[in-house]
């Protein structure tokens, strides 16, 4: 999955690092790979990943991976389901966020601990409660308004 969230943004343009700071973004754990698309194409673009060459490069930047920022553009987000990859997009940008708001505020973040990190990813699978909870409360396109 490709977003553009923009705290998440903030952070692929930052050399500040952008690691789990709550258990429902458990799974950035110590931060995720920065795709620069500069570096990877040798030469300015117009920002967006339009051949194979620049797809490949992207590609193995994510890796095993949960998720590469790419700097000044976005963010991908990999995963087994549509589900996970759309949680972890949503807790991605919302875990940038309080990262954000913890920096402002000017004292030590507190990052999660790595075995904090793993514990919490294992309980989030594929976050499968917030996934049927916004099926139910999405806004159904016109005419297409029958009861699920
Ligand atoms: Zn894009």
């Amino acid at each position: 999955m490709h977003h553009h969230a923009p705290a998440t943004v903030t952070f692929s343009i930052s050399e500040a690092p952008f690691r789990a700071v709550y258990h429902m973004s458990a799974f950035i754990g110590d931060g995720v790979p920065n795709f620069d698309i500069y570096t990877a194409a040798g030469a300015a673009t117009d920002m967006l990943v339009r051949t194979p060459a620049l797809g490949r490069v992207l590609a193995q930047t994510v890796g095993g991976a949960p998720a590469a920022l790419m700097r000044g553009h976005g963010a991908v987000v990999a995963g087994e389901s549509l589900a996970q990859v759309v949680s972890r997009s949503f807790y991605m940008e919302l875990n940038a966020r309080i990262q954000l708001d913890a920096i402002r505020l000017g004292a030590t973040v507190h990052y999660l601990h790595p075995e904090e990190a793993r514990l919490a990813t294992r309980n989030l699978g594929g976050y499968e409660r917030a996934w049927e909870l916004w099926k139910r409360e999405a806004p159904r396109p016109p005419g297409n308004r029958k009861a699920r």
